[in-house]
């Protein structure tokens, strides 16, 4: 891997045009993400269109000087830090709507667009654009690509690769394509776009993007289900998608989470709760009602406490719980080890009951939430790393929460990625050949491997 250091003031010389700063002030603020991980870049470029992300590539490949793609940097593993001093593109300057296309429900946009501004803009004209990760209001449209995100929508909606209909990219040495179709359908030649969606910005830097978009729902049912036992939460999940019907959203928090929220932004919800599902269905009025009148028997019959919320002021404050969460178990402890597994739906109360045996066992707390509906279970160690035994000891339990995942028929990463953290875990999951394909492949896209290098592989 190359090392960078004093690549910058070459850059700044040979590309004086393009915003470059080598100020230790940008060093320091595009040196990290919600990963925690730091690390100094030698400089950051923002470029304004596609020709100027050409001019900065192709400068670095004549030069094999590392670039590491960034958006928003709120990337939980670590994906956009620029590793022995490589130079971060960050692609928040390009961040336009570029085309609104009605008739044929798409939209094209530039990387740097955060996704909350695109849901308020389409919103308003009776569209929305489906995956909607707990930071939208500050994640931009390009990181959601590289890390194919999902969102507390995905269990109806999909994730970001299922919306994803075209991108143009620039690869390592500069030059542009194009990849995917703007039909419905289109089956020709091997699917370059789901390969660069998911890639973590280690193939091309993804410069432009067509998106598919759906209807607004004619309505919107909200429900907070509340039980007094971790495992019936579970069942509850299983319980409502077994009877055949699949809310938009199906979100857990467990007893931890529940006070971490209440602790840093109070919804009201009582100490005594030991799980909550946050469920909402989207559709007709009439058939979402029934649906809603079917989850509350199923709940209740867990012995769930079940309320509705009663408009859209009601809807929201929920909401805004479910999404401070993160910032919640931050300020609890902000070293905390942060793991997003997945395992098939009807095995969440199986490693649900596993994480609460391994917490015991470890005395370390481990907290959950997450997308519940998906079997996408976000476990936080809460370790604090000034306390290196303990923190030594959380780390250890990663392995064993994984090794737990996958002997489940579940996968060790279900929408943050590899980036850095998850680095040494890949061969847990992904086998010897697959592995060799993922590394050709790599290979085939940065021969020189400056595409921000350091990530998945290691
Ligand atoms: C509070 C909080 C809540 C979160 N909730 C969710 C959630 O519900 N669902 C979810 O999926 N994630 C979630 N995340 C993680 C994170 O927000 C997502 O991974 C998001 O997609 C990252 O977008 P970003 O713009 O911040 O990208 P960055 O963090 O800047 O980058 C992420 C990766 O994408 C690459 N990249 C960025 N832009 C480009 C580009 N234009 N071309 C090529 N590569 C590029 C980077 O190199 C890096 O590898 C959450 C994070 C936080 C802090």
């Amino acid at each position: 891997m190359q090392n960078n250091s004093n690549s910058e003031s070459g850059i700044i010389d040979v590309l004086p045009d393009i915003k470059i700063s080598a100020e230790p002030e940008d060093l320091i603020c595009y040196g990290f993400d919600a990963s925690g991980i730091e690390s100094r870049p030698s400089a950051v470029a923002w470029p304004k269109n596609t020709e100027e992300v050409v001019r900065v590539m192709r400068y670095a490949f004549d030069n094999e000087i590392s670039v590491t793609p960034r958006g928003a940097g709120t990337g939980m593993t670590g994906g956009s830090i620029p590793l022995n001093g490589a130079i971060v593109l960050s692609l928040e300057k390009m961040n336009k709507l570029v085309e609104l296309d009605t008739n044929n429900l798409n939209v094209v946009v530039e990387p740097g667009i955060i996704n909350g501004r695109l849901q308020r803009d389409i919103e308003h004209l009776g569209f929305f654009y489906p995956p909607d990760p707990a930071s939208m209001n500050f994640c931009t449209i390009g990181g959601n690509a590289a890390n194919n995100a999902g969102g507390p929508r995905a269990l109806k909606y999909g994730v970001t690769r299922d919306y994803v209909m075209e991108i143009e990219a620039v690869l390592p040495d500069g030059n542009v394509i194009t990849t995917g179709v703007r039909t419905t359908k289109g089956v020709v030649g091997y699917d370059l776009t789901r390969l660069l969606t998911g890639s973590e910005g280690t193939l091309a830097v993804i410069t432009k993007l067509r998106l598919r978009i759906l209807p607004l729902p004619e309505d919107v049912i909200t429900l907070l289900a509340m039980f007094d036992s971790l495992e019936a939460s579970g069942s509850a999940v299983a319980k409502i998608t077994a009877s055949k019907i699949i809310p938009r959203t199906l979100e857990f928090m467990d007893a931890g989470t529940i006070a971490a929220v209440e602790n840093f932004k109070p919804v009201g919800i009582p100490r005594n709760v030991e799980a909550l599902l946050l469920i909402e269905l989207d559709g007709h009025p009439s058939a979402i009602t029934k649906q809603a009148e079917k989850i509350v028997e199923i709940c209740e019959a867990l012995n769930a406490d079940v309320k509705m919320a009663e408009d859209e002021a009601a809807r929201n404050k929920l909401w805004e719980a479910r999404r401070s969460i993160s910032p919640a178990l931050y300020h609890l402890n902000p070293t905390k080890i942060n793991e997003d597994i997945v395992v098939p739906r009807d095995k969440i109360p199986d490693i649900l009951k596993k994480l609460r045996g391994l917490s015991e066992e470890s005395g370390i707390q481990i907290v959950n939430f997450g997308h519940a509906g998906d079997g996408n279970i976000h476990v936080n160690i809460m370790a604090d790393k000034n306390d290196a035994e303990k923190y030594q000891k959380a780390q250890s339990l990663v392995r064993e929460i994984f090794d737990m995942t996958l002997s489940l028929g579940g996968t060790i990463s279900g929408e943050h990625g590899i980036g850095i953290t998850k680095a040494p875990y890949l061969g847990m999951e992904i086998k010897k050949h697959e592995l060799e394909l993922m590394k050709g492949i790599k290979n085939l896209f940065d021969p020189k491997n400056i595409l921000n290098p350091g990530k998945i592989f290691i």
